[in-house]
């Protein structure tokens, strides 16, 4: 038996259409904000990721699916959505066209981390990317569709708390990266050796850490608000009172700088108090420096990554019940040999008029054919025997309440319709 890799999951049949359900909203949201749909490869060259994620982040450092193909290229399977975006964006010269660019993907992203709940080497992510636009309401259109996608799905407003942060640009970075770097190297001992690295190379970094004592250190560290340039105050205000006036709660918190290198000014987190330490659902902010780093004209932009995995974990921990499919509209039940041909041509008829038709192909006794047409919640059976066939007449069993009737098969289609 060969096993599943580590940290994967199957999506089986009868859970899909939990998938489908998230899809579908993703798709509806996609729609009411005028975005359209881009598809990226799933792996790229493994230089794309260095540049555009940045190569002093644990991603990239430690989590990367990297590999040399048959002709010698280093590729890597999309460890995040957005740095692909932004190579299409260049290569396709959408640049040209009237912006801004409004985009959203449905992607999977390969990290190789600890798995545990809420966190796999494959999951999926619903993400969004505005390209062309400079201004706070761009941010702010950006965490109003993540917040009307956590609301589509039955994720209300109180179950939800959205943090946002700005950690500036780089001009105003490098007066708070030498603050953090005096601050940090006082306290050096009680840091883990990655952050000792991290200290000289990205000291924004280790506010980022997971480990107990360089939180408890960082916890006092000073803060990236107070170092802002004007321009990136201006910024960060104005992204408040957008808010403000959608009437988005949210609470600035100076401690989110978000796992990749890319962002500039505004970072955001929507984080779910509903399943604990994998509790953050989606994050995001401004990224106006990544269109050049990976080769393009400078290109403000600002977006998004929604986890769906958490989404479902989410909804499932706060009893949010997506409905399941409709069993067939109609079983048919051969009752002779006869019956096989009989019940083909019929189905595919029904089937032609977009009803959901099944019908039996394993040769079953009709007591057995009856069982699995009840578990499949079937509406209704229509039986074909001989006597069915030589009068075109048949029998049809409403499995709601158990009543049959008989029927040609033009009345069937009727009954069907109702
Ligand atoms: P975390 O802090 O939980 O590791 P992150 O900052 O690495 O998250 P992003 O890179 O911003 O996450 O990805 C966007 C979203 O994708 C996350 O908010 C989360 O919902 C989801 N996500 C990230 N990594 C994983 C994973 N390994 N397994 C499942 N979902 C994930
Ligand atoms: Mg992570």
């Amino acid at each position: 038996m060969i096993n599943i890799p580590k940290g994967t999951k199957d999506v089986v049949p009868s859970e899909s259409y939990k998938w489908h359900f998230i899809e579908d909203k993703a798709r509806q949201i996609a729609k009411e904000f005028c975005m359209r749909e881009i598809r990226t490869p799933v792996f790229e060259h493994t230089e794309l990721f260095l540049r555009g994620v940045g190569d002093t982040t644990d991603i990239v450092n430690k989590e990367m699916y990297t590999f040399n193909d048959k002709g010698g290229r280093s590729i890597t399977l999309k460890p995040e959505g957005t740095a692909g975006v932004a190579r299409a964006f260049i290569e396709n010269g959408l640049g040209e066209n009237p912006q801004p660019t409004k985009m959203y993907y449905i992607t999977p992203v390969f990290r190789y981390e600890r798995p545990q709940a809420g966190r796999l080497r494959e999951h999926h992510q619903f993400g969004v990317e505005i390209y062309g636009s400079a201004s706070p309401q761009a941010d702010a259109e950006v965490i109003l569709i993540a917040r009307a996608m956590l609301n589509k799905v039955g994720i209300k407003d109180d179950m939800l708390s959205l943090n946002i942060n700005s950690i500036g640009c780089p001009k105003c970075r490098a007066d708070y990266n030498r603050a953090l770097k005096e601050y940090f190297s006082a306290r050096i001992d009680g840091m883990c050796s990655t952050c000792r690295e991290r200290l000289d190379k990205n000291p924004l970094r280790i506010l980022d850490c997971k480990e107990e004592g360089c939180r408890k250190i960082a916890a006092d560290a000073p803060v990236i608000l107070d170092y802002l340039c004007d321009d990136c105050k201006n910024h960060h205000e104005q992204l408040c009172s957008a808010l403000e006036a959608a009437g988005v709660k949210y609470t600035i918190n100076p401690h989110i700088v978000r796992g990749l290198d890319y962002y500039t000014r505004t970072v955001f987190e929507f984080i779910s108090t509903a399943i604990g330490a994998q509790g953050t659902v989606c994050g995001g902010g401004r990224y106006d420096g990544l269109v050049q780093e990976v080769g393009g004209k400078p290109t403000p932009a600002a977006g998004f990554g929604m986890g769906i995995e958490r989404l479902l974990m989410v909804m499932q921990n706060t009893g949010i019940v997506i409905p399941e499919p409709a069993g067939p509209d109609v079983y048919l039940a051969p009752l002779c040999e006869q019956g096989y041909a009989v019940s083909l041509a019929m189905a595919e008829r029904l089937r032609a008029k977009g009803f959901a038709v099944e019908r039996e192909i394993s040769g079953r006794s009709l007591k057995a054919q009856m069982k699995y047409a009840a578990k499949t919640g079937a509406k209704k059976v229509v039986f074909i025997g001989e006597d069915e066939i030589a009068k075109g007449i048949y029998t049809v069993k409403n499995m709601a309440d158990g009543t049959s009737s008989a029927m040609t098969e033009e009345e069937l289609t009727e009954a069907l319709y109702e």
